[in-house]
């Protein structure tokens, strides 16, 4: 068994651990115990999750003698919303939580994303420990801050930025996902080697068919992936320049989950693929990266059996007008004015304020 990795998240007095490693459920009194200041945490997961995974949890702080309370929402995207939240916080101050205590998030991103927006508006921030039970949310939402909730108007529109204390990747729990969450997940994983990293690219090409059953190389992708998002993190906490780089693939993904309702048709994670693949695409198209890049992230997505194209999405797609509309919903917009992460290679993403609307178009075309 592969010991625990640490990556460390250097924020000042806002720094955390980020703690990569297989049994770390069954271990997490020992790391959560010294955050608290009373020996009482509340947990909040999803109706999946606990069934699966919250026993462990309960079980371990209970034999440390820290008692829990827990919550599980419904599972889904649409748990990220008002109406949820408002039941989460609800529940935390029901359970008298108090500003100096700890509320555990232990689910994927949507689990992370609301409980992480709950700790941050709650009596104006308590604190939380992310235990993400997601590829997508061991290598990406539960670090870095970025906590929030959809809007009937786009996605994660409404949040706020709160870093946990600490993240405890449990990368054993990732075997009772199904195997298409597993795979959305390795969409995010993907990204992180073509935003910035061609070395890490060439590494999954070879082992990343490996990684739902190999722990050593489960845990080297999902390490890697955080140290690369713990270094951007820490360069730009709050997206004023080259975080912006860990949305390759979003303007699009973004605008896909939307335009296909949030639901099953479309995973977070298998839009940001579609996304990636688009984006090397309208790169190339602009003379920016050569024909073989956007080829290679297609063939990639597509032996690791992932959507990569709008005609792996089932069903009916708007129009491109529509989706263009749709991509004008991002947050990244600035003055009107779409943005998109573009890429001069392998590795080498970067921010691009003026894509032209007849290659992106014809990208949309080809793609349908
Ligand atoms: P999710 O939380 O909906 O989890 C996917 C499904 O897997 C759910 O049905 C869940 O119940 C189930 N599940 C979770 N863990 C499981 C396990 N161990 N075994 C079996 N089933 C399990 O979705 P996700 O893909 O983890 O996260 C997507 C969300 O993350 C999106 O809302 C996205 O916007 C957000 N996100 C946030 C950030 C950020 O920086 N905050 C970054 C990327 C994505």
């Amino acid at each position: 068994m592969p010991q625990p990795v640490t990556v460390h998240v250097p924020l000042g007095d806002r720094a955390y651990d980020v703690v990569i490693g297989e049994g770390l459920i069954a271990d997490a009194a020992a790391r959560i115990a010294p955050l608290l200041r009373r020996p009482r945490v509340a947990i909040v997961t999803d109706e999946t999750v606990a069934p699966l995974h919250l026993g462990r949890l309960t079980a371990a702080l209970d034999a440390a003698g820290i008692d829990s309370v827990s919550l599980a929402l419904p599972a889904g995207e649409g748990t990220k919303s008002w109406p949820h939240l408002t039941h989460c916080v609800d529940w935390l101050l029901e359970q008298k939580v108090e500003r100096r205590d700890v509320v555990i998030a232990l689910g994927g991103g949507v689990i992370g994303d609301l409980v992480g927006f709950a700790a941050s508006i709650l009596r104006r921030g308590v604190r939380f420990v992310q235990i993400p039970t997601t590829l997508l949310a061991q290598v990406d939402s539960s670090v870095g801050g970025k906590t929030g909730i959809n809007s009937t108007h786009g996605k994660n529109l409404i949040g706020a930025f709160h870093q946990p204390s600490l993240v405890l990747a449990d990368i054993g729990v990732l075997d009772t996902l199904r195997p298409r969450d597993f795979l959305a997940g390795y969409g995010e994983v993907a990204k992180y080697g073509l935003l910035g990293d061609a070395d890490f690219f060439e590494w999954l090409e070879i082992n990343a068919p490996l990684l739902q059953d190999d722990l050593t190389a489960r845990q080297h992708a999902i390490a890697h992936s955080v140290a690369m998002k713990a270094g951007i993190v820490t360069r730009d906490e709050t997206e004023q320049g080259e975080r912006a780089l860990l949305n390759l693939g979003h303007t699009f993904g973004h605008a896909l989950e939307k335009a296909t309702g949030y639901s099953d048709r479309l995973l977070h994670g298998e839009g940001v693929a579609i996304g990636c693949a688009l984006a090397f695409d309208l790169s190339a198209r602009m003379g920016l990266c050569s024909q073989e890049a956007p080829s290679r992230v297609l063939e990639h997505l597509h032996r690791m059996g992932m959507p990569a194209r709008l005609s792996d999405i089932p069903g009916d797609l708007p129009g491109d007008d529509e989706l263009i509309a749709l991509m004008g919903q991002d947050k990244k917009v600035v003055d009107g004015q779409l943005r998109f992460v573009l890429a001069r290679d392998i590795g080498e993403a970067f921010v691009c304020d003026d894509a032209v609307p007849d290659l992106l178009r014809a990208v949309l075309a080809d793609a349908r």
